[in-house]
């Protein structure tokens, strides 16, 4: 088992209501089991087009291979009607694997740590409320990235950003 954390976001339709159904998607598949869901945020766009964004962090305990975990999050995507008409555009629903246990890794289609992990207050606050004190491959503490992101408008909207906890947690 490999704990990975997943970042979700969305700023296209009902952004609020499809982060948390896709969590409850995200934990009804096989193989994949949430271990912790941060607060729910609301943070303007980043290198993005569109609305202010939704955005939570998910820790998971999977069996998948990180290409695996890569595939679902984005066949998840494509369930929640992702489209891509051009870079940056608004999402439905963006799904990054942000840490997978402590590997790095580099290969054409997959980046982890998320490269921009470090860079994205909607990233580092979320995981700052799951473990403040998780080392961040390359990078360092959590808490200690908080300072680097902090000129970045967001705001915490929601103790939690799934809180039909048994509606998660049903596989
Ligand atoms: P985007 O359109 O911004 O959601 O980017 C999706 C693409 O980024 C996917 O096709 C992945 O192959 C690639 N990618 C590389 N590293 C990651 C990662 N850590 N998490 C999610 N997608 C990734």
């Amino acid at each position: 088992m490999t704990v990975a954390y997943v970042g979700l976001g969305a700023n296209l339709g009902d952004a609020r209501q499809t982060l948390k159904d896709a969590v409850v998607c995200l934990a009804q598949q096989a193989g994949v089991t949430i271990v912790a869901r941060s607060h729910l945020y609301h943070s303007a766009p980043v290198d993005a087009d569109g609305a202010d964004y939704y955005n939570c962090v998910v820790a998971l305990e999977t069996r998948l291979s990180a290409h695996q975990l890569l595939r679902l999050c984005l066949d998840i995507e494509q369930h929640f009607g992702r489209e891509r008409p051009y870079k940056h555009a608004p999402r439905t629903l963006d799904l990054d694997v942000l840490l997978y246990g402590e590997e790095h890794i580099n290969d054409t289609d997959l980046t982890v740590p998320h490269p921009r992990i470090a860079a994205r207050a909607f990233v580092l606050l979320p995981l700052n409320d799951l473990r403040p004190e998780l080392e961040i491959p390359g990078h360092g503490r959590v808490t200690d990235l908080l300072a680097g992101v902090a000129d970045q408008r967001i705001e915490r909207v929601a103790l939690c950003c799934c809180p039909n906890k048994r509606a998660a947690n049903t596989k």
